[in-house]
């Protein structure tokens, strides 16, 4: 048996109002006359907090624009962009939900790798470190701020650039920045974590590593989402907490077939994460019958909207695509279904799952 020995983020500061220490953290990062780049969720364009990056000499704001889920062409484009401007830079900042978190990470790899991010999207293919870099959350859910991936739509597939470079060497975890999130998508991001805790927790790749935070993260999601009546500054705190232990939890195990379902309507229709997810957990009492439970009390409890009949009208055609984008995710439903799960979900299943949606 082989083991896996995974890298880890190498700083954590938590706690509201930490991210007035970021000028001192960085500070020891600077090099000689390469800026530090803030790549921030266009979200905060023109708001208080961009005010309150600590820019120095020739440090530059980027906003990140993620109307859609990072590509590796804006990847690509982000990386050359600074390295024409600059030549290198110092580190790079991201500041935002998961789609930020996911761009800093992969530009700060591409300023060091040569070729297109497209070229490192699977499974240790990344060469060389990348730039120093730091995630600050302003939603939490995805647990993109622990994971040594970075979720990417290339050319020809959705995949991430897994690798022990991947993971930030600081994360900053500041309740207070994911405040005011609007409901419905802190909502959708939450129980991105939600899942992610019920699919490691079900799983067959399960172990006590990812049991110990599976089942943390699991707690503080029924007391935000069930047992708390008004949403209030211990939510929030509790919310970054539980994404926190919900990646570390996958860290060690996978997800399953919530994602692997959700996959595919991301690469066709452009369903976005946190929300697709939910789209298909709404329907997956067949595979996790506690857990879809829990999950329809917990959006009627906070009178949350989950789209449905998203698949209404698609061609034959168009349902093959989800399906060969949705079994090509070969882990995950090894993880949700166990070794001999072809045999349990075939194409004719799949397709069935896909037209309640
Ligand atoms: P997101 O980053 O896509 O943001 C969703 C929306 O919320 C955007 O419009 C954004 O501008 C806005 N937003 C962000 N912070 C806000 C705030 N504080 N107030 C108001 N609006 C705010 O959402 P997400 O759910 O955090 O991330 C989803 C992305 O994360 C997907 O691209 C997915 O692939 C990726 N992901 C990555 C991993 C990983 O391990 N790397 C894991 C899960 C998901
Ligand atoms: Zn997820």
């Amino acid at each position: 048996m082989q083991f896996r020995n995974f890298k880890m983020v190498s700083y954590v500061v938590f706690g509201r109002g930490c991210f007035n220490q970021l000028d001192e953290i960085i500070a020891p990062h600077r090099k000689n006359n390469a800026p530090f780049i803030f790549l921030i969720d266009h979200v905060f364009e023109g708001k208080p907090l961009t005010e309150r990056i600590p820019l120095r000499s020739n440090d530059k704001i980027l906003f990140a624009d993620v109307t859609h889920e990072p590509k590796t062409k804006q990847v690509d484009a982000i990386a050359q962009q600074l390295k024409d401007e600059f030549g290198t830079i110092s580190g790079i900042v991201g500041i935002g939900g998961g789609s930020t978190l996911d761009l800093a990470k992969a530009v700060s790899l591409m300023m060091n790798n040569p070729g297109s991010s497209a070229d490192y999207q699977g499974w240790d293919l990344v060469k060389k470190a990348g730039v120093y870099k730091v995630g600050i959350p302003t939603l939490s859910g995805t647990g993109a701020e622990v994971s040594r991936t970075t979720v990417l739509t290339g050319p020809t597939r959705k995949l991430g650039m897994n690798s022990d470079f991947t993971p930030f060497d600081q994360i900053i975890l500041d309740p207070e920045l994911i405040k005011n999130a609007p409901a419905n998508q802190r909502f959708y991001t939450g129980m991105d974590c939600y899942i992610h805790c019920i699919e490691s927790l079900e799983g067959t790749y399960l172990n006590e590593f990812s049991k110990s935070y599976g089942d943390k993260a699991l707690q503080l999601c029924r007391y935000i989402f069930l047992e708390k009546d008004v949403w209030d500054d211990e939510c929030d705190d509790k919310l970054m907490m539980a994404s926190y232990a919900g990646g570390m939890s996958i860290a060690y195990s996978q997800v399953g077939v919530a994602h692997a379902v959700s996959y595919g309507l991301s690469y066709l229709l452009g369903t976005k994460h946190g929300i697709g997810n939910c789209i298909v957990m709404n329907h997956l009492e067949e595979y996790y019958p506690e857990g879809q439970k829990e999950f329809k009390r917990m959006v009627e409890k906070g009178g949350y909207e989950i789209p449905q009949g998203i698949c209404k009208g698609l061609t034959d055609k168009q349902f093959d695509t989800m399906i060969n984008v949705s079994l090509g995710m070969k882990p995950l439903w090894e993880n949700a279904l166990g070794k001999n799960w072809e045999s349990i979900m075939t194409r004719e299943k799949l397709r069935a799952l896909y037209e309640k949606l």
